[in-house]
């Protein structure tokens, strides 16, 4: 049986892209969206991430000082558009806790809620460089840790729905990939692992934006290697271990595959994710 995964928009925040690829497209500003997934099969509902809390905008800027919108009411809203309430999810399971993907937690008080040991840990003790960027939402700890429903996972795994989830580090401690067959083939939604898919696959030609306009990006030197290690890395080792990783989970290492937790396309391609 296969998931159905609806892409949903829970507000963006606008940094220039050689925010991440320094000197590199530096005329290029993107409109990152916050994303969401929900993934449904039998009447059952789990939603992957839940947005920024309005808390964490301040004066229209979140991240980094960086203009955003975003706040628990785009949550809801984009829950209302597939005839949905926070009620009806069964399951939360969180790709890592930064503040853009676990800002929502508390309106979903009854739900199953997953998340990595160590991501858990890493919202607990942020280290000093998490703390100047204020990667994780401290407010989060008290609401999160107040939900009736909590399953800590350490490392990979399968839930009794069939869902299938691997640790893969590096933007964070505990950041963790979410696998789901689909009637496209197998889905992996990454989270920040990779913002972008020109992360992941650095010589990508093209890019869409938030707009859905398509714009020419360079691709990156071949030195980058692999994957592009951008600038939210906290561990570089794991990085590339959880690439490896990634890279094996999939029939052939082609985009189209993962599910990146800031890529304006999947706004437009949706799950099938055949832009290029
Ligand atoms: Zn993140």
């Amino acid at each position: 049986m296969c998931w159905e995964i609806s892409v949903l928009y829970f507000g963006h925040i606008t940094s220039p892209k050689s925010s991440a690829t320094a000197g590199i497209d530096d005329d290029l500003i993107l409109d990152n969206p916050y994303l969401g997934f929900l993934l449904q099969k039998d009447g059952e509902n789990v939603l992957v991430d839940t947005g920024i809390n309005e808390r964490f905008i301040v004066d229209g800027k979140a991240w980094a000082g960086k203009p955003a919108v975003g706040g628990t009411k785009y949550v809801i809203e984009a829950l209302k558009n597939k005839g949905l309430t926070p009620d009806d999810i069964d399951i939360v399971i969180y790709t890592h806790l930064h503040n853009d993907h676990a800002g929502g937690c508390s309106l979903f008080p009854n739900a199953l809620t997953i998340f990595q040991k160590d991501e858990l840990y890493n919202l607990l003790n942020p280290l000093p460089s998490q703390k100047i960027r204020s990667d994780y939402d401290m407010d989060v700890i008290d609401e999160l840790l107040s939900l009736k429903n909590i399953c800590m996972v350490d490392g990979d795994g399968e839930l009794g729905n069939g869902i299938k989830y691997y640790k893969t580090p590096g933007h964070t401690l505990g950041s963790m990939s979410i696998y789901v067959n689909t009637e496209y083939g197998p889905r992996i939604m990454i989270g920040d692992f990779c913002h972008y898919t020109y992360m992941l696959f650095p010589q990508t030609e093209r890019i869409m934006l938030a707009d859905g306009t398509v714009k020419k990006i360079t691709p990156l030197p071949e030195s980058y290697g692999p994957v592009f290690a951008h600038n939210v890395v906290y561990d570089h080792y794991a990085f590339y271990d959880s690439y490896y990783k990634l890279k094996s989970l999939v029939p052939k290492f082609e985009p189209r595959y993962f599910l990146c937790g800031h890529d304006a396309k999947l706004l437009y391609t949706g799950a099938k994710n055949d832009f290029v």
